[in-house]
């Protein structure tokens, strides 16, 4: 190798830095426990500076031992129920290796990363029912999953023109349970349908009302809009409530709307053992979905997949090959179909491989079982609430995500202050981390379980540990 590249002066010194690091790696990662989320220290900014003097000097492997890895966010800890975040798995760091040295750009052209890509595509296609004229493209995440998805609609609803024109003076229409995630609003906004213009459905029993929805789109006809979207929600952010699937997929059909499933996490309850797999019921008829692996199958950060029903329309929404970009017969430009066809990145990473190792190393019956186990720790968790008589749920849990507040008997004022004041101090003092959401008035402790690492002993543990916060 000629000495001006920009490899390692001394392979072996870089060898020998490297598997040290990756030791210490697999140490943190086996003691996930030990680690909960660290309070970031004053000034971590200016140490990271790039080019500072003290940067220059050290020893690089000490300050991402010292100064890098004690700073994570928690979510590997085995009692971080906050939001919607994934753990990580051990297979992430072999993934993410092979990965590296790959270094693939998956928009395209032939190497073996797409074929892995497809293989994902096609095992989460099968998992999700959907048909074999169905595709997809690994995104960032659900939120930009959701945007191509939308993209595929619109066109559908009119023409691939609009992708030259604009949409003009169309007021297109979308329809979503109130409760939907901001993905779909934010999604909206960007393709220039304007958030306006998404209607919010009423919930009745914890799904999209399908009277109040007929309703809003017969009023929305007669002024002349033009309905394209129904977006259904399986496992909605706050609460963890399934849409009832089937129902939109008669609506959209009877009504000529693209049906859209937001299933960021809980299209993942497809794998899971009876009662939690029926709730997901009907997501095979969907003409998106949109979904995470870094959720709920716990791979690493970022791993999101948009899949279309039929690939083609996913294609007319996103195909374009500039003359630098033609396809050949032969050589490295062959091997169709090219993902930059099919959404909004040209290059890309190949982000496939984390799903792909986890799988192939735990095989597909280990997810069933934690996807499961998490749904059933939600419950249990609304056991243990239940076992203190000051604290109250909002409702029982669904399916993995379990909300509650510490004290009913106060005001919903004083509930709100103290709920919060609970899940900060226990994220601070490293016991737990709950976040918040608001039901009605009341501002509860959530945890959301997509975390393969959480056991029935930390669920008594951190209520109890809301329970002794509470009598204080
Ligand atoms: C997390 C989430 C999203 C957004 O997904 P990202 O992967 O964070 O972009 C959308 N919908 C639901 C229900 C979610 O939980």
């Amino acid at each position: 190798m000629s000495d001006h590249s920009l490899d390692p002066k001394d392979w072996d010194q870089f060898r020998s830095e490297a598997h040290d690091l990756l030791d210490h790696c697999i140490d943190l990662m086996q003691r996930a426990e030990e680690r909960p989320w660290q309070h970031v220290p004053e000034g971590l900014q200016e140490q990271y500076a790039i080019g500072q003097t003290k940067a220059r000097n050290a020893d690089l492997m000490t300050r991402l031992r010292d100064e890098v890895l004690p700073y994570h966010a928690g979510n590997t800890h085995p009692k971080y129920w906050g939001w919607v975040q994934g753990t990580g798995m051990a297979t992430d760091v072999t993934a993410s290796m092979v990965a590296a040295v790959m270094n693939s750009n998956c928009g395209g052209r032939n190497h073996g990363a797409n074929y892995m890509e497809r293989a994902v595509i096609d095992w989460t296609c099968r998992k999700m029912g959907l048909p074999e004229t169905a595709f997809g493209v690994f995104v960032t995440g659900t939120s930009q999953a959701t945007v191509q998805a939308f993209s595929a609609a619109r066109v559908r609803a009119l023409g691939s023109d609009v992708r030259a024109s604009g949409q003009g003076g169309v007021r297109l229409t979308a329809y979503a349970a109130a409760g939907v995630h901001n993905a779909t609003k934010k999604a909206l906004e960007l393709l220039g349908v304007g958030s306006v213009n998404l209607r919010l459905v009423p919930l009745s029993e914890g799904k999209m009302n399908i009277d109040a929805l007929q309703t809003m789109i017969a009023e929305d006809r007669a002024e002349g809009a033009q309905p394209f979207l129904l977006v259904g929600t399986a496992g909605s952010v706050d609460l963890g409530l399934y849409d009832n699937l089937h129902h939109l997929a008669d609506v959209a059909a009877a009504e000529n709307l693209w049906l859209h499933i937001d299933g960021a996490f809980g299209a993942w309850t497809r794998l899971a053992e009876e009662p939690y797999r029926s709730l997901s019921d009907g997501i095979e008829r969907a003409d998106s979905i949109a979904l995470d692996f870094h959720k709920w199958m716990y791979v690493g950060y970022d791993s999101g997949l948009c899949l279309v029903r039929d690939g083609a329309e996913l294609r007319a929404a996103f195909t374009a090959r500039p003359v630098y970009l033609d396809g050949k017969e032969r050589g490295v430009a062959s091997g169709e179909p090219w993902f930059c066809d099919y959404g909004i990145d040209l290059s890309r990473g190949n982000r496939a491989i984390k799903v792909w190792m986890s799988l192939e190393t735990l095989g597909e019956e280990a997810f069933t079982q934690a996807i499961t186990r998490n749904c059933r720790l939600a419950k249990r968790m609304a056991d243990e609430v239940r076992k203190h008589p000051e604290m109250a749920l909002a409702q029982d849990p669904v399916s993995n995500v379990c909300v509650f507040t510490a004290d009913a008997a106060l005001s919903l004022e004083d509930q709100s202050a103290l709920n919060v004041r609970i899940a900060v101090e226990l994220q601070e003092n490293g016991e737990a981390v709950f976040s918040t959401t608001k039901v009605g008035d009341v501002e509860m402790l959530r945890a959301a379980i997509v975390n393969h690492r959480t056991t029935e002993a930390h669920i008594h543990e951190a209520v109890q540990a809301v329970a002794d916060l509470a009598a204080k």
